[in-house]
């Protein structure tokens, strides 16, 4: 199928001599991987393999137990906890691809060992302002996923035609979870063409829904039940929800990994609902709260998220953290709520 270009002759040129010169390649992606993140990072590592090279896949930290079957998922390495062994296995690669993320310090302490690595970055990401310093910088906010870049590049590379049902996999899963299965972000119809390649590769697209959406445990559904009933302030006047979780109340609920991903967006359901902030304490960092934000339309969650919870993220869906009581993170919220009135109210 022919697509549309996206990248100029210098750069795809660029891109086709960097990888054939390299020999080991590394592939990072951003802290609190995504099915975005680590549906292109698998798929991207199956693709170089099969074209001889060796590829390491690291994540800097833990992943969603519903990501766990992602093909390839067995081989992606997480830095946290094994910095050491993880060091050594990189010490000599040739190149670094960071995939759904375009700086360093959104891989955290992993960002610091890939800067020392003092080879040449290249960088496929749909997020706005990727820093400076990369040898190529592909990067396409208008996108509505890390694999879309992917998919495209591979297409432009010449290398979509043997994809295999895998592969695609991969792609699909980051395509599907960044728009919420098609929900948002998702209206340019070169998605849907991308998708139509993706089918025709085998992907069994109902599959990989449920295997993302319909994998949690019970008790994610009870927890659900219990923020919304008990923990969601509604402020009507400025169609935003604030929901909070601490520690304490997570005792109470047999959560597997990442189950708390995805709570962020049921107040939006509401009819009117123009900005929900998830507020929970982290469970690793006391006195850190994490913060995820989720709007609709013009509301920039970005923006509100680099002003007040040190973030930052996409236009709809972005993130962050403070370094305070829960107490104090919801008035931070209400007054970040406060200052966008104007837009929330509309
Ligand atoms: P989540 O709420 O799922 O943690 O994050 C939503 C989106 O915001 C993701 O696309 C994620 O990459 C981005 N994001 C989360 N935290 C940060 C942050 O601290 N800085 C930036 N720049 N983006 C973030
Ligand atoms: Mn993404």
């Amino acid at each position: 199928m022919s697509m549309e270009n996206l990248l100029k002759e210098e750069e795809l040129s660029l891109l086709r001599s960097t990888l054939e010169g390299a020999g080991k390649i590394l592939i990072t992606c951003h802290t609190n991987p995504d099915g975005d993140a680590l549906g292109s990072m698998t798929a991207l590592m199956s693709v170089l393999r099969r074209r001889g090279k060796e590829v390491v896949g690291v994540a800097p930290d833990r992943w969603p137990d519903n990501l766990e079957w992602l093909p390839l998922m067995g081989e992606v390495r997480q830095y946290l906890r094994h910095e050491e062994e993880v060091k050594d296995l990189v010490k000599d690669v040739d190149l670094v691809l960071m995939l759904d993320h375009g700086r360093l310090d959104r891989m955290a302490e992993l960002g610091e060992a890939v800067a020392g690595l003092q080879v040449p970055r290249i960088v496929m990401d749909h997020h706005p302002q990727p820093e400076e310093g990369a040898l190529l910088t592909l990067c396409y906010p208008g996108f509505c996923a890390a694999a879309e870049v992917v998919y495209k590049v591979l297409d432009q590379l010449g290398w979509t035609q043997d994809m295999t049902a895998d592969e695609a996999t991969g792609i699909y899963c980051g395509l599907m979870t960044d728009t919420g299965a098609f929900a948002y972000n998702s209206n340019r119809p070169e998605l849907y063409r991308i998708i139509a390649s993706l089918l025709e590769k085998g992907i069994d697209k109902d599959h990989i829904y449920r295997k993302v959406f319909w994998a949690s445990s019970a008790d994610r559904y009870r927890l659900l039940g219990y923020l919304l009933y008990v923990k969601m302030e509604i402020l009507h006047e400025y169609h935003a929800a604030i929901i909070t979780f601490t520690n304490q109340e997570r005792k109470h609920f047999q959560l597997k990994n990442g189950e708390t991903d995805g709570i962020v967006n049921y107040p939006l359901m509401i009819g009117g609902m123009r900005l929900s902030i998830f507020l929970r304490e982290d469970t690793e960092k006391r006195g850190v709260i994490r913060v995820s934000l989720r709007s609709v339309d013009d509301v920039p969650c970005h923006d509100i998220s680099a002003e007040f919870f040190q973030g930052g993220g996409h236009r709809n869906a972005s993130g962050g953290r403070l370094n305070c009581s829960m107490e104090e993170a919801v008035e931070v919220a209400k007054k970040a709520i406060r200052k966008y009135a104007e837009i929330l109210k509309k």
